[in-house]
């Protein structure tokens, strides 16, 4: 017993300060895009065609950068060989909306708290139930990684349950493909309303790598009405902590 005190006492606190205190990153960390109009020709060969993901496109404007559809992968910032695409250490990428997660250099409209009536329901007490719609695990493995005593999500009052009639909303994850689709909305349709729908991951927000199949529904149908869209591939769990957080109004708007 005495060993056992003396281990715990020597490990000390592990949870981390986050949102009181700064947020820890390891240097393979890839944050939120950053694009620099100013150092893009618009002429390079084949940059849009040889990005692995639909990040960037050609609008009306010039390159659009849609956050949500990026993979923070390093082939993408090679794909752009003007040096125009990189990535930032920011963590903060959560939107309320789809369209706030594209804009010309990356900058994106971060989520704005729940109105009044939705926040006195959820903004204590929120019980969560996930919904793999055809992922690879990796957006599973960090929802996973925000219930450790690192993250510890429940001291904010947000917990993971097992069934939809318990569930204030669902956590999606995953393209959508053909075989989850029908379960997705049996689920959403068994949650009880008011519910809130979040969208976790470059595969339920656009598709991710598996965009353009005809076995999925390239992200969450619209049909759902989704309240949250977390970027990511997969997003970090302070990432999905800070969405959640500014969501639920626990988060100064301008922090
Ligand atoms: S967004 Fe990336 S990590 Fe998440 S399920 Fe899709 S491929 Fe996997």
């Amino acid at each position: 017993m005495l060993e056992f005190l003396r281990v715990r006492l020597q490990q000390g606190t592990r949870t981390s300060p986050f949102p009181g205190g700064g947020a820890e990153f390891p240097d393979r960390f890839r944050g939120r895009p950053l694009f620099d109009p100013a150092k893009c020709a618009g002429t390079c060969p084949g940059c849009l065609d040889g990005m692995p993901s639909a990040m960037l496109t050609r609008g009306p404007g010039g390159i659009e950068v849609d956050v949500g559809a990026s993979l923070f992968a390093p082939e993408e910032a090679a794909a752009c060989t003007g040096g125009a695409l990189t990535f930032t250490r920011d963590h903060r990428m959560a939107s309320r909306t789809r369209g706030g997660l594209v804009g010309p250099n990356g900058e994106v409209e971060l989520a704005t708290t729940l109105d009044e009536t939705m926040r006195r329901l959820f903004g204590r007490s929120l019980r969560l139930r996930s919904v793999v719609a055809g992922s690879c695990n990796g957006c599973e493995a960090e929802l996973v990684a925000l219930g450790n005593v690192v993250f510890d999500l429940a001291r904010f009052g947000v917990q993971f349950v097992a069934s939809p009639r318990h569930a204030d909303g669902l956590v999606v994850t995953g393209a959508v493909n053909t075989n989850m689709r029908r379960a997705l909305f049996e689920t959403w349709e068994a949650t009880p309303a008011p519910r809130l729908v979040i969208a976790v991951g470059a595969c339920a927000i656009d598709g991710g790598p598996f965009r353009g199949s005809p076995e999925v529904a390239d992200g969450v149908p619209g049909e759902l009405p989704v309240d949250l869209w977390i970027p990511g591939c997969p997003p970090h769990p302070l990432t999905i902590l800070d969405g959640m957080l500014r969501l639920l109004g626990r988060l100064e708007a301008g922090s």
